[in-house]
């Protein structure tokens, strides 16, 4: 029986980060849903749309990777696609709260929830969606350090004046 995880999020954009959590989470199942939460962060820089594409272009030789857009309880989308495990990315002991009160709603919600949290590489322990939104407003030659190239490329459509 294939291994199955989603990885919730609002990915808004996808940088490196959560790249490494993908990928660690790629080494313990099969397949990985990676899910965009279409309601969560008000002003999104990007639609969930253009996110869902920009991740599928990240992952474009995997066919271990899914994309997709929810707007909907997570536990909803996890019955619906047969799976029981969350990941979720830990930089530091500041997501842990948060964290550990969505895992236990989400458990509420769906008894056989199950959240796994990876810890992140200590060279992206820094790093957020938010802070790369901020760099790349004011200068572009460093995105690279901070996310995919697919996603680089858009970012730097999105900033161009
Ligand atoms: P959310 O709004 O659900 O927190 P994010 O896109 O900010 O969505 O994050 C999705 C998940 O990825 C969260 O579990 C978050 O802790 C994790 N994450 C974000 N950035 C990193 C990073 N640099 N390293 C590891 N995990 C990360």
């Amino acid at each position: 029986m294939k291994r199955m995880a989603i990885y919730p999020g609002s990915f808004d954009p996808f940088t490196l980060g959560h790249m490494d959590i993908t990928q660690r989470a790629l080494n313990l199942f099969d397949h990985v849903y990676i899910a965009i939460g279409k309601n969560k962060g008000k002003d999104p820089l990007f639609t969930a749309e253009e996110r869902k594409i920009q991740i599928e272009n990240v992952f474009r030789d995997d066919s271990r990777i899914s994309v997709i857009i929810f707007d909907y309880l997570l536990v909803d989308l996890m019955k619906e696609l047969g799976t029981n495990v969350i990941i979720r990315g830990l930089r530091a002991v500041s997501d842990f709260e948060m964290e550990l009160q969505m895992a236990s709603v989400n458990r509420v919600l769906y008894s056989s929830s199950e959240s796994v949290f990876l810890m992140t590489s200590d060279k992206y322990s820094f790093l957020s969606s938010r802070m790369v939104k901020e760099i790349a407003s004011m200068n572009r030659e460093n995105l690279k350090k901070f996310v995919p190239p697919a996603v680089e490329v858009e970012l730097y459509k999105k900033f161009q004046s």
